[in-house]
């Protein structure tokens, strides 16, 4: 009987293949003590498993090709750093010289502690690292017990269209999976937040995660399906089942080849109101792919992948040439460059001692950060100021709670061109500044802020985060996360409106601008500007151009006064 089984999709597509099944977590470590003279043999054994591991990991690290992003390389050097450290091969040896153990057990009880040390951490995003410590340890493990690294079980095209199941993947199996033509994933355990989820999706690969106990009821080339679209992983399928999802899988095919034809097709509405289709961009490969959907702009430029995987910052050059490898992509597009946000589940490379919010979301992060660290802010400010003489770049800032904050950033801005002029440097002295309009302060005084900014955006991710206090990566609270709630869908109109009132241009970066049973609502609230990942950016034209905005702009804005919630989903149903 067929049976399905539930996780978090963290890109999108379907996949039918045979299962392979990767027993990686459950090593079978075997403790025992080892005498005086068995001291050099066993910590050469260690040192030899080291050195191996290094060597697979090298050969890993240049087997990616050339044009994929530096990000990735940077994914397998963290791995590499770690072996590299002396935490791994120092500390690993005095535990076998002062407890007597063998290599496998002084790993383990190395694993142990920085486990524990990372699980402490009040930080999501840094206790989501520990898998890397998991995965460096288990190579280990592995070459210590002969097991055959999951390298090699990827490796080469013998597992082509399959479909793998692991307790977890690292980055690197990630880079190796696309290569060697694996059709989708499912995992136990991870989040859509960790490098591995963050990756598959840059890379097209359709994938689950926390798909708790998936190894346990698919046995090895079993056929499945997996809808990453759903988050759905099924198996034993009958015949019709089979054919559902091929017919989907073929549908969503079609679907994606009809809508590339819009890829030059300008944004309009039935009834003429052109929309301003952007992209969001979150790592290098997206670059291209903003550029390939025909975007006509990137509405947002995450910066914070320039910090990842890294102890130290970027300096100036290292922003200019990123900003100057996307604006050479964009080919005259305007790039909407966001000063980094850095800080509550983003990653942020702590100083020791260095202290962990309660509650980071409502803490030092974003333009919070960057005005009080001045050797974070300040080269990616005379960055973004020297990549505007390349081409058409506006400066966005992230998280703006106060008009202080929008003012004091204009004044840096400000002091950085004429800094520049003083040595020559080109610049554009009409570059726009913008601010995120996500955090209600915000939102309800928009009409305060207009004044003093260039453009808006919105950011509904955190918008609807802070208006609704949800913590928008803790699953416990996830049901509430709701960008139909009334208070949000006032905040929205109340921004359009304040700037429309200014004659601003405001657009929406959050993930509810991609989603396009929100389109015809926002378009009839006023919206035109709508910035998403490039992969869904023509899924967004199609119902632009197949939406008629005056049939639209009476039912979206009698909904903001809609307060009875049957009433309103009623209302709300007829603009799906
Ligand atoms: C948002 O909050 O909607 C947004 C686009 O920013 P981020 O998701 O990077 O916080
Ligand atoms: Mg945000």
């Amino acid at each position: 009987m067929s049976f399905s089984l539930h996780g978090v999709g963290v890109s999108k597509g379907i996949a039918i293949g045979r299962a392979h099944i990767i027993e990686r977590a459950e090593l079978d470590i075997v403790e025992y003590s080892i005498s005086d003279e068995a001291l050099v043999s066993e910590t050469r054994r260690l040192r030899e498993a080291v050195a191996q591991a290094k060597l697979d990991l090298r050969a890993v690290r240049d087997e990616i090709p050339a044009k994929t992003a530096v990000d990735i390389a940077a994914f397998i050097d963290t791995h590499l750093l770690m072996l590299e450290d002396a935490t791994f091969t120092v500390d690993t040896e005095r535990i076998i010289k002062e407890r007597l153990c063998n290599a496998e057990w002084a790993l383990k009880l190395q694993h142990d502690a920085l486990a524990q040390a990372f699980d402490d951490m009040d930080d999501a995003y840094l206790r989501t690292r520990k898998d890397d410590v998991d995965n460096v340890v288990s190579r280990i493990q592995r070459i210590l017990l002969n097991h055959a690294p999951i390298k090699l079980e990827i490796q080469g095209h013998r597992l082509e269209g399959m479909i793998v199941l692991a307790d977890e993947l690292t980055p690197s199996d990630t880079v190796l999976m696309k290569r060697n033509g694996i059709a989708a994933f499912a995992t136990d355990s991870g989040g859509p937040t960790s490098h591995m989820s963050i990756l598959a999706r840059s890379l097209g690969i359709p994938g689950i995660v926390g798909v708790h106990g998936i190894r346990k009821y698919v046995r090895e080339n079993e056929l499945l399906i997996i809808d990453a679209t759903e988050g759905v992983v099924v198996g034993d399928a009958d015949h019709a089942t089979l054919a559902f999802y091929r017919d989907k899988q073929a549908e969503r095919e079609r679907h994606l080849i009809s809508l590339h034809r819009l890829r030059a097709a300008p944004a309009v509405t039935l009834d003429g109101c052109a929309v301003d289709l952007q992209a969001n961009v979150d790592l290098p490969e997206d670059f291209v792919a903003a550029h390939d959907v025909g975007a006509s702009g990137v509405g947002l430029y995450r910066t914070e992948f320039l910090y990842m995987n890294r102890s130290d910052s970027p300096d100036e050059q290292e922003h200019f040439e990123s900003y100057r490898s996307l604006i050479e992509v964009l080919d005259g597009l305007p790039v909407t460059i966001r000063t980094l946000d850095l800080g509550a589940d983003k990653a942020f490379a702590r100083e020791p001692g260095r202290h962990v919010a309660t509650n980071p979301a409502l803490g030092l992060r974003a333009i919070r950060l960057s005005l009080r660290e001045p050797s974070l802010y300040w080269p990616q400010l005379r960055a973004i100021v020297r990549a505007s003489a390349l081409g058409p770049v506006r400066l966005l800032i992230p998280m703006l709670s106060t008009l202080e904050e929008a003012r004091q950033v204009v004044a840096n801005v400000r002091a950085v061109q004429s800094d520049c002029a003083k040595n020559h440097l080109a610049f554009d002295a009409n570059m726009p500044i913008g601010g995120m309009i996500e955090v209600p302060a915000a939102a309800i005084c928009a009409d305060q802020f207009a004044p003093y900014l260039d453009f808006f955006s919105i950011g509904t991710n955190d918008l609807i985060q802070y208006t609704i206090a949800i913590d928008r990566v803790n699953d416990a609270v996830n049901y509430l996360y709701d960008p139909l709630n009334l208070a949000v869908l006032r905040l929205i109109a109340g921004t359009i409106d304040a700037a429309a009132a200014e004659k601003i241009p405001v657009g929406m970066c959050g993930e509810m601008a991609g989603d396009i049973r929100y389109t015809r609502l926002l378009l009839g609230l006023g919206l035109r500007q709508f910035s998403t990942h490039p992969s869904l950016l023509l899924e967004l034209k199609n119902i632009v151009n197949m939406t008629d905005v005056s049939s639209v702009e009476k039912s979206a804005r009698l909904a903001l006064e809609t307060t009875n919630p049957d009433e309103l989903k009623t209302l709300l149903a007829t603009l799906v």
